[in-house]
């Protein structure tokens, strides 16, 4: 184990990451950081690919999911093939009730769709809150980010430092392409949310995503009514508790029904 502090470690491992396969990875990551580690889930092919990792590599790692409520069903159906498949059990964590009761009686069902406030208190009670609960206590955070997901993400690495929640995030498909995860799960056979190929290529909340067209942006389907400045869930922030955003393509609006 290493005897370096998070913010020296991060670096450390952000170098030795780059030489290793995704399992690799994992493994390294587990054998130089002390502490419980979280890999939380949203259930999309990224976060699939490495559920399977961390299931096979028999590593410890805790995995865990946030259960907004408001999910499609398909992610039900992933997420219950997944445990079955893999013999083992997805850590929900849902909003507080009280919040989520409060939230719902003042905004409405669907109050996200008209003001980006309205939105942010969703996203902060569903998802960052319970997000929070996920990750007390962890010393280490898998994601599934990938550097192509959009012009942001090209920005982070395999590994930093979040001093905001005292623990190191780690990337381990940083660097794969969506044909390589796409290859990947078809060839471990890795239970996948159909709605994949139809255009689905980033899912989160029912409510708030859409198929992307042709030549779009694979996230180009999350929350497409706002403009892009506005965007992000406050899931992924910067070091110093900033959420990072970039450009997107064309808002519209007509696909909001
Ligand atoms: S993605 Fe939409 S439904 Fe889900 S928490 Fe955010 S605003 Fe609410």
């Amino acid at each position: 184990m290493s005897v370096l502090s998070l913010s020296e470690l991060a670096p450390a491992l952000d170098a030795g990451f780059a030489a290793l396969d995704p399992v690799g990875r994992l493994r390294l990551l587990r054998e130089r950081l002390e502490g419980r580690i979280v890999f939380t889930t949203s259930l999309g092919i990224e976060d699939q690919a490495i559920t399977h990792m961390v299931a096979t590599a028999g590593l410890g790692i805790e995995i865990a999911t946030l259960d907004t409520g408001r999910l499609f069903p398909q992610a039900y159906e992933v997420w219950a093939k997944t445990e079955e498949k893999y013999g083992l059990r997805i850590k929900p964590f849902y909003p507080q009730a009280q919040a989520i009761q409060a939230l719902v009686a003042d905004q409405g069902i669907n109050g996200f769709y008209y003001l980006v406030e309205a939105r942010k208190a969703c996203c902060g009670v569903r998802k960052v809150e319970p997000l929070g609960r996920a990750l007390a206590g962890a010393s280490g955070w898998i994601t599934g980010l990938r550097a192509d997901q959009s012009d942001h993400r090209q920005g982070l690495g395999f590994v930093a430092h979040e001093a905001s929640r005292g623990l190191l995030k780690a990337n381990p498909v940083f660097d794969w392409t969506r044909a390589q995860v796409a290859e990947f799960v078809a060839a471990n056979d890795v239970p996948v949310n159909p709605l994949h190929d139809q255009g689905f290529l980033s899912i989160g909340c029912a409510p708030c995503t859409r198929a992307v067209k042709p030549g779009e942006p694979e996230r180009a389907g999350r929350w497409w009514w706002e403009d892009e400045a506005k965007k992000e869930c406050g899931l992924h922030v910067t070091e110093d508790g900033r959420v990072v955003r970039t450009a997107l393509a064309e808002t519209d609006k007509s696909a909001r029904a």
